[in-house]
């Protein structure tokens, strides 16, 4: 028996790399190992893929919105979520990049940006 380490390391390799929610799996021919897909993310609550991710990004904004809130509010709370996501799992990327990857508007991700704290991207190379 081995001492059971708290949490997963941050970047490890397996042969297959399974989302524990859509069941989803990477792995390469051959039975290589592979790296944790950079998008992915694993912890001591499970593997899961980019889209599982933003999904249980915007159910964790809604288990918070009051019961019973409008439907209105909560896809307000769901697209607020989706945008913060995106912007602390790339804040190096432009407000613009982010907009479009959310079908949102540049405002909207400055403001998440700001209820973030993170600073504004550095002018992107071209
Ligand atoms: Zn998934």
């Amino acid at each position: 028996m081995s001492t059971a380490a708290p949490t997963a390391p941050a970047a490890s390799t397996a042969k297959k790399w399974t989302c524990d929610h859509c069941g989803v799996a990477v792995s390469r021919m051959g039975g290589e190992k592979v790296e944790l897909p950079e998008t992915w993310d694993a912890s001591a609550e499970g593997t899961y893929c980019l889209i599982c991710r933003r999904e249980r990004a915007a159910q964790a904004a809604l288990d918070g919105a009051p019961q019973g809130s409008p439907l209105d509010v909560r896809a307000k709370l769901r697209r607020a979520a989706l945008i913060e996501f995106e912007v602390s799992r790339r804040p190096d990327h432009g407000d613009g990049v982010i907009a479009k990857a959310c079908r949102s508007s540049v405002s909207a991700v400055a403001a998440a940006r700001q209820r973030l704290k993170l600073p504004a991207p550095g002018q992107p190379c071209k």
